[in-house]
């Protein structure tokens, strides 16, 4: 099992595809992008496949979810979804994505096993997406959300990041959207986990900011937390049910001790945590030849080194040099 030092398990494994990205979210990446991982640097789809079967068989992992960058941009996808989902015991699987490729591969997808999809869609408004994103590719995600639901990627769950000034007024519009079609939607804090450095606590809309908008337009019941489990949403009853709304609040109220999460790069790094400054390279350890029962031992030994917390608000927190992109968020 993947225990740390706070006696937590972590039983959820996020797994990086690609640092790659077809849009460039502002609280994520520059304009100009980034400085991609070359080929030989990513794991190849049959060592992504051996590390998650390894999780699974040998460290209790429950349950995968593919991300990057933008995890549709990898030729692989479904036939990794596809060899993740024949194995024994069958781990939950899904995928976060920005919604765009998603409508030509959601039946292959959900074909292949994936349960479900996270899309991340932040404003109803093309001009304000491509204020967010730097692209026009508002109808693409609209399209790939649809997909979603025809396929029976269900229920599909949205993210969204709001931004002050430019769709923080959205936050009820938005909710409403999703209530009327049957989505799930989580807000997420913004993090200090974007390339340029840009993060601002003093801007960040906070989840406290989020609920009050919210509450101008629904009323909100609060989830009993024993209902919240491991998920780092606090999720509320809208007008009495069965719709729901879920929030993040990374900094905020930071969920760390109850996190269950390990992550595994593009390029083969284990990380204990999002925030984390030190990762374990099992790339080298595959690629000089260890056996599954080695590598299962780095990895067991990189939890165990998970820091209480992640200490967003401490006044000596130091973000890592790896972006969210090419983490895996
Ligand atoms: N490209 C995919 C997508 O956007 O869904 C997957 C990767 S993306 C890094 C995963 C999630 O992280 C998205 O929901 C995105 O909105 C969120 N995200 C990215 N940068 C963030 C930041 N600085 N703070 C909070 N959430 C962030
Ligand atoms: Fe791409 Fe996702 Fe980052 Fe936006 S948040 S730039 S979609 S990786």
């Amino acid at each position: 099992m993947l225990l740390d030092t706070y006696g937590r398990q972590a039983v959820d494994l996020r797994v990086s595809l690609t640092d790659r990205c077809n849009l460039r979210c502002t609280y994520c990446m520059p304009e100009e992008g980034l400085q991609w991982l070359a080929k030989p640097e990513l794991l190849t789809d049959e060592e992504i496949v051996r590390l998650v079967s390894i999780a699974v068989r040998d460290l209790g992992v429950r349950e995968v979810r593919f991300t990057g960058g933008e995890p549709m941009l990898r030729p692989g996808l479904v036939a990794i979804v596809e060899a993740c989902a024949a194995l024994t015991p069958r781990p939950e699987l899904s995928v976060t994505t920005n919604g765009i490729g998603l409508a030509r591969t959601a039946a292959a997808l959900r074909q292949a096993g994936l349960d479900r999809v996270n899309v991340s869609l932040d404003t109803l408004d093309p001009d304000t997406f491509h204020i967010l994103t730097r692209r026009h590719r508002h109808q693409d995600v609209l399209a790939g959300l649809a997909a979603a639901e025809r396929a029976g990627l269900t229920p599909v769950k949205l993210n969204a990041v709001l931004m002050r000034g430019v769709n923080d007024h959205e936050a009820a519009d938005l909710l409403g959207w999703c209530l009327e079609r049957g989505y799930e939607l989580r807000f997420i804090e913004q993090m200090p986990l974007d390339a340029q450095h840009g993060w601002d606590r003093s801007r960040m809309i906070t989840a406290e900011e989020i609920l009050d908008r919210l509450r101008e337009r629904f009323t909100l019941t609060a989830e009993p937390s024993a209902a919240r489990g491991a998920a780092p949403a606090e999720r509320w009853l809208v007008d009495g049910g069965p719709g729901r709304v879920g929030v993040i609040a990374s900094v905020t109220r930071p969920f760390c001790r109850a996190c269950d999460r390990t992550r595994l790069t593009a390029d083969g790094q284990i990380r204990n945590c999002l925030f984390a400054t030190e990762e374990t390279d099992l790339r080298a350890a595959l690629r000089g030849g260890a056996d599954d029962a080695a590598i299962g031992e780095l990895w067991r030994t990189a939890m165990w080194g998970k820091k209480a917390g992640a200490g967003i608000d401490d006044p000596e927190f130091l973000q890592p040099d790896r972006p969210m992109s090419a983490i895996g968020g």
